[in-house]
């Protein structure tokens, strides 16, 4: 379980490495010649371009607004910072993003991808417009009566006294903050992990707001970790499965071309499963496809998982050879077939015979159990090519299935 906790939580490590990298290199900023500082302070705006470019080119929505509302607040502050009297005019920029930026990112981290200029997207676009001008037309003309509710003491402990993010924009960032999180746990996704990154770098940028060096520092790290994130996406697209987040036949092939002179490739396909699909649905098929993905991917001796397509998966062991993988694929098929998913009423066979025999037990579960055929080949002097070697396992597939399937045959 702990183990299953840390592991979800690897997918924060790009952002937060890059935000701990922003951090150490600040110092550095401050050795730069002023020419290069100036690049420092315009480097948001390019790497913004970059980001929102490649959100239009991928059809990602999510990001792009993510990247709008962290460089409208860059913009919005060094103006305001600028040759500008810093008191009222920043502060109601300013109180408006602190309060408003953090809400929006958590709402586009809790919706879902429907890209840039999509129906959908673009009606994303005018709310935010709308929220902006009434944020806006609020703070302009209320300002005075409504600045004393923002920036009270609301705890009376005075903790974050120091901190120029006042303590309502802090409590509020907070439950954004772990709502964010718990979306980017629960997904698994680079952009909704990047989002959290960028939430980070926008409180770390708006509360040092007035140096110019961490400011700009921090708005371009938010900008990279979300154009990264972009980039993750769309390669996990292509080479990963998006029904069981296995590796994918593209990255498959990747693989192959890079093993060694000894590696072992085992082929596996569900038993019967169109008629498991016939019988259960279609949605049951998809559920034991991926009950079945997560034991193959938990399979022992170093193999490396793949959905082949269909119900048909590879595994490759590079470096072991039959006689050392053979134990592993015959545990994995054991696992799989002592397995038993719990159905839903809804999910029953819904089929005459079963139907009548099901009703004097409605209340006790249903369960439903496949099995898996495998075949395994490895490398040889005649078996040299990766390819060969998959037709021979390929082969040993068959002969699985034909001796009567739920085993694994050589
Ligand atoms: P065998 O034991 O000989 O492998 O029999 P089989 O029925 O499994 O063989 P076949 O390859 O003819 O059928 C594969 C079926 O897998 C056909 C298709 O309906 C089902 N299938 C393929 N991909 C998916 C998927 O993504 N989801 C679901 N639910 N079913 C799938
Ligand atoms: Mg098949
Ligand atoms: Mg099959």
């Amino acid at each position: 379980m702990f183990s299953t906790v840390v592991k979800r939580m690897l997918i924060l490590g790009v952002p937060a490495s890059i935000l701990i990298a922003t951090w150490l290199l600040i110092p550095q900023i401050a050795l730069l010649t002023p020419e290069r500082r100036e690049l420092v302070v315009l480097s948001p705006y390019v790497i913004t371009v970059v980001g929102m470019f490649l959100s239009i080119h991928f059809h990602r929505g999510r990001p792009f607004m993510a990247l709008m509302l962290l460089i409208l607040f860059y913009w919005g502050s060094r103006s305001a910072l600028v040759g500008k009297s810093l008191e009222l005019s920043l502060n109601e920029i300013y109180q408006v993003c602190v309060l408003l930026i953090p809400v929006n990112i958590t709402l586009i981290a809790i919706m879902r991808e429907r890209g840039v200029f999509s129906t959908v997207g673009r009606l994303r676009f005018m709310f935010l417009g709308v929220q902006g001008i009434v944020a806006f037309w609020l703070f302009r003309y209320n300002f005075i009566e409504i600045l004393p509710y923002i920036v009270r003491n609301y705890s009376h402990l005075n903790i974050f006294g120091d901190m120029l993010v006042p303590e309502s924009a802090l409590v509020v960032g907070a439950a954004c903050f772990i709502l964010v999180a718990y979306v980017a746990v629960r997904r698994q996704a680079p952009v909704d992990s990047g989002l959290l990154g960028v939430l980070a770098a926008f409180f770390i940028a708006s509360n040092w707001l007035t140096n110019r060096d961490i400011h700009s520092a921090f708005c371009a790290s938010g900008a990279v970790i979300m154009t990264l994130s972009i980039l993750r996406d769309s390669y996990n697209m292509a080479f990963r499965d998006d029904l069981t987040g296995l590796h994918s036949r593209r990255s498959l092939n990747e693989s192959l071309s890079g093993l060694g002179r000894c590696y072992s490739i085992a082929m596996l396909d569900v038993d019967h499963f169109k008629k498991f699909n016939d019988t259960y649905g279609h949605d049951v098929g998809d559920q034991v496809l991926k009950m079945v993905a997560r034991k193959i991917m938990g399979v022992g001796g170093g193999g490396r998982a793949f959905r082949y397509g269909g119900e048909e998966f590879t595994i490759l062991f590079s470096g072991s050879r039959v006689s050392e993988a053979g134990p592993h694929l015959e545990t994995l098929r054991r696992t799989i077939a002592d397995y038993q998913l719990a159905l839903r009423d809804s999910e029953r066979p819904k089929d005459h015979r079963q139907g009548s025999e099901q009703r004097g037990r409605r209340r006790k579960p249903a369960y439903a159990s496949v099995t898996i055929s495998i075949g395994v080949a490895e490398r040889t002097e005649s078996l040299a090519s990766p390819e060969a070697v998959m037709k021979a396992a390929d082969k040993a597939l068959y002969k699985a299935k034909s001796r009567g399937r739920n085993q694994v045959a050589v």
